[in-house]
């Protein structure tokens, strides 16, 4: 620790620096930057974060030169201003304001007019000449000090505190509405009422002595960085309790002093829309918490303009040399004295995912950063609110039920309870979009699921069949929404809030925020998705630097097509399962289940052969001239079984069995763990013909996307291989039908065959699998689950309580686990290119559209990622960033 605890701003000059944020804390460091940058700052001096871990590691302790230092701060402090701290005639008046080098809600609030006391508020009143200003600070200071130093609290969380009760008990007797029209007599009644209440409350005197009072500021400010509040907030955000924060001392100016003085807050851009115009809202006659504490409506900040021109013009003036300082939108905090202005925070502005966007291609266009620093400050993840339809943010109301954000977007639509309404509903109410209410959702559900506009569950996870499912459609998803009871038979809903019991029936209309996990009663305002001209010219840029390509995880044409829109290179995962689902086809594919031997398959599969071909062929056309990856059929067979009676009878009668044996059947296909069961490459180890005729459907398609002038690239791959002679073994096979499909049609079409790396044995001997493989594609979904131990249907009981006690750094099926799959898919990477130098190497996980992840995948070489349509576009600019990270 070094020794100097405290740093001053003012007259102009200052000690420290904006890039001081670990030592002064964000606001200290901008404080002193915008001094030493002529900006009107009211003068001031900030004590050290490293003060705040002192004196946490010393009970409570100071250093020893601490209170001499600040003592000549203040007397520096009082030079400036010409008053004098705790002085009777002309007293100086100081804001104490908690600062960490992060934003941390939950810290202590800051405290206005500290310095005053009996004599001084008369000193106060005097030099003013406007005794009702000085009691105005002075009851607002007991208040203020009362509650966050000393501790005086409301009864209940439904009470007022008893400053707020006394207030509003004053101002029913004097019959006023606002405080301001108070008189000076009123307020100084009020400030013996509140030390009343303080000495009735804490059983200890308000303290009169000035140094007495900062101390007490001082160290209220430090023991907050040890609060619950700060302690929730930090866990949440991964923010080190060594931090600390810095505490700010700063001269007080004043909004309340007359009508020619205001407190506002501004941004220098519109945070919402990103638009280049000053928004914000601002107080005559008021002070510091005021605007945001709601006590009178704020106004728009143009009216700023027509009130206090001329400092209006100065606001302007500096909010143009603070962006072009700090190269960014700022979110400021001012107070205008006497139609003076003065500057008392910035710092980089928060805002929604399409500001983000707006506000870094115009100050790139502004000559104020260059493409590249645009693209780093990208948080790609932030990118979904862009593409998908957002609620309108200027009528957002309150919500009904909050449950997980699974899938970004926000639809309105009608409550349906079963896939099977979800179905009907959407082809027959035209335009009236459904949305599938359910505990939760299986396979079965996905034709429903994909008629719905919006899904949301009552119970999974992030990673539940509901939220995969419907991020790989583009589809919003709330799932986990504990609040919801649904009771199917009735089909009905209660949902308990603090609205009370809500019942929503079948036909009701809601809407979703899959960006929130909010759920809201009747249709919200929404504002549509749009790749605006900036996002095109940023993904320009991104284009430029990334080396990563990224393909997209799409099983139907519509897919395909979104995702080209939105700069796919290729398709990395078409899954031919989902296929198999449709409604006309599942008879089908349970007839190719169930059947009892070869002959009985190959006839099921002879069905499904035209429509496979066809489902290709649509694909292909998409895709015309981009790698097209299909995975042969991947999932345990008994996911495709019938399972209510109706759909078992259907099933015998087309297959001439009796519903008895069929069931028997049905049953011998249960598997225990079917996760770990027949399926993958082993269903066709079995049943050889399945794979072929799907290779068969392959090349046919290709063939007739050949002729229709389409330039195809089929890429076969074979997933959950565990030995090389696997996929040696249908390797052969596959290519044999492909072989023959071409040269009975003439045609040489280029393809290959890959397979899919998705278990830890496949990593370790990757070596041996590669010559077999025209390229690897990591199955990280898989993987994960199977290096971990965890099945990712059933995490929500348990991970929950890994994340929240730091056992896990985040959720594995999220963001790769880089220490253990991680590790695993470097041993798979390097070893399969130690064999086969150069091999193709991608990944098809829901990692793929994750950033962090994406970040891995181009630390490990990998040509490319593969995700959602809807993830295309972040996945392009998380690999751009990984490029500029990696080259800095
Ligand atoms: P927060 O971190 O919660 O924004 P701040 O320390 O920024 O807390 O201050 C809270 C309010 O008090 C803000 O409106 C701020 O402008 C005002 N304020 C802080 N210091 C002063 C001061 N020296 N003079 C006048 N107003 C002040
Ligand atoms: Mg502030
Ligand atoms: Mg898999």
């Amino acid at each position: 620790m070094s020794n100097k605890h405290v740093y001053r701003f003012g007259g102009g000059s200052a000690d420290g620096r904006a890039d001081q944020k670990a030592l002064l804390g964000g606001k200290g460091a901008n404080l002193a930057e915008m001094t030493a940058l002529g900006i009107p700052v009211p003068p001031g001096f900030t004590i050290t974060t490293e003060v705040c871990t002192y004196v946490s590691e010393h009970g409570g302790g100071y250093p020893d030169s601490l209170r001499d230092d600040v003592d000549a701060a203040l007397a520096r402090v009082g030079e400036l201003t010409g008053a004098r701290f705790g002085d009777a005639d002309n007293p100086l008046l100081v804001s104490v304001r908690s600062g960490a080098p992060a934003s941390m809600p939950g810290m202590m609030d800051t405290i206005l007019n500290l310095g005053l006391d009996d004599r001084t508020v008369e000193g106060l009143a005097r030099r003013t000449g406007n005794p009702r200003f000085a009691w105005d600070c002075y009851r607002r200071f007991v208040a203020m000090y009362g509650e966050v130093v000393m501790g005086v609290a409301a009864a209940d969380e439904h009470e007022l505190l008893p400053f707020e009760r006394l207030l509003e008990e004053k101002r029913a007797a004097r019959g006023v509405e606002k405080d301001s029209d108070l008189t000076a007599d009123d307020l100084r009644d009020l400030v013996a009422a509140y030390k009343v209440e303080i000495k009735q409350a804490t059983g200890k005197e308000f303290p009169t002595d000035a140094r007495e009072q900062l101390w007490g500021a001082i160290a209220a400010v430090f023991r907050s960085w040890g609060n619950p509040r700060a302690d929730v907030y930090r866990r949440m955000h991964n923010i080190p309790a060594s931090m600390g924060t810095a505490v700010n001392v700063q001269a007080m100016v004043f909004g309340n002093m007359g009508d020619d003085c205001a407190t506002g807050v501004a941004f220098t851009r519109n945070p919402a829309t990103g638009d280049r115009e000053l928004y914000g809202e601002f107080l005559t006659n008021a002070q510091g918490e005021d605007v945001v504490a709601g006590v009178r409506t704020p106004e728009p900040i143009a009216e700023l303009g027509k009130k206090l021109p001329a400092a209006f013009r100065q606001l302007v003036e500096v909010c143009t040399r603070l962006e072009a300082h700090f190269r960014d939108m700022q979110d400021i905090e001012f107070t205008i004295q006497n139609g003076q202005l003065w500057m008392l925070q910035t710092r980089n502005g928060k805002r929604t995912g399409r500001a983000m966007v707006k506000v870094a291609v115009d100050l790139v266009r502004e000559k104020m950063i260059d493409t590249r620093q645009a693209i780093l400050r990208m948080e790609p993840g932030k990118l979904d609110e862009v593409l998908h339809p957002t609620i309108d943010p200027r009528t957002r109301p309150k919500a009904l039920a909050k449950g997980l954000p699974a899938s970004p977007g926000a639809v309105i639509g009608r409550v349906v309870f079963s896939a099977a309404q979800a179905d009907e509903w959407a082809k027959k109410k035209e335009g009236d979009p459904v949305i599938l209410v359910r505990t939760e959702t299986s396979p079965e559900d996905i034709h429903g699921m994909k008629a719905a506009a919006g899904i949301l569950t009552a119970r999974g996870g992030m990673t539940s069949h509901a939220a995969v499912v419907a991020r790989g459609m583009g589809k919003c998803c709330i799932t986990g929404c504990s609040a919801l009871r649904i009771d199917g038979v009735r089909e009905r809903m209660t949902v308990l809030s603090d609205q009370g019991e809500v019942i929503i029936k079948k036909g009701d209309t809601i809407t979703l925020d899959g960006s929130s996990g909010e759920v809201f009663l009747g249709a919200v305002p929404l504002v549509p998705a749009e790749m605006s001209p900036e996002l095109g010219e940023l993904m320009h840029w991104v284009d430029e630097v990334r080396r990563l390509r990224v393909r997209t995880n799409a099983d139907t044409p519509a897919d395909a097509k979104t995702a080209r829109a939105f700069g796919a290179e290729g398709i990395g995962l078409c899954r031919t399962e989902h296929m198999f689902f449709q409604p006309e086809r599942i008879l089908a594919v349970r007839q190719m289940i169930l059947a009892e031997d070869e002959t009985g398959r190959r006839g099921a599969l002879a069905k499904i052969l035209p429509m496979q071909r066809e489902d290709f062929l649509a694909i292909f056309r998409e895709m015309d001239g981009l790698p097209v990856t299909i995975r042969l059929l991947d999932p345990p067979l008994h996911e495709f079984l019938p399972h209510s009676q109706h759909d078992i009878a259907e099933v015998a009668r087309e297959l001439g069995e009796s519903v008895e044996r069929l069931g028997h059947k049905i049953v011998s296909l249960t598997e225990a763990n079917p996760m770990l069961g027949h399926r993958g490459c082993r269903l066709a180890i079995t049943y050889p013909e399945i794979y072929e005729t799907q290779a068969q459907a392959i090349a046919e398609a290709a063939v007739a996307a050949a002729a229709a002038g389409i330039a195809v690239h089929p890429e076969v791959m074979i997933p959950f291989v565990i030995v090389p002679a696997e996929l040696r073994r249908l390797r052969d096979k596959v290519a044999a039908v492909m072989d023959r499909v071409f040269a009975a049609a003439g045609r040489a079409i280029p393809y290959s065959i890959g397979t899919m790396i998705e278990l830890p044995r496949a990593c370790l001997v990757a070596d041996q699998i590669a010559p077999h493989a025209d390229f690897f594609s990591f199955g990280t979904n898989d993987l994960t689950q199977t290096t971990l131990g965890l099945s990712r249907d059933d995490v929500a009981n348990f991970l929950p309580t890994y994340l929240e006690t730091d056992l896990l750094p985040g959720d594995p099926f999220v963001a790769i686990d880089r220490d253990g799959v991680g590790r695993l898919v470097e041993i798979g990477v390097t070893r399969g290119r130690q064999s086969v130098p150069g091999l193709k190497v991608g990944i098809c996980g829901e990692h793929g559209g994750e950033p962090s992840s994406v970040a891995f995948c181009h630390e490990t070489g990998f040509d490319y990622v593969s995700c959602s349509p809807f993830r295309v576009p972040i996945a392009r600019v998380a690999a751009a960033r990984a490029a500029l990270e990696s080259k800095k």
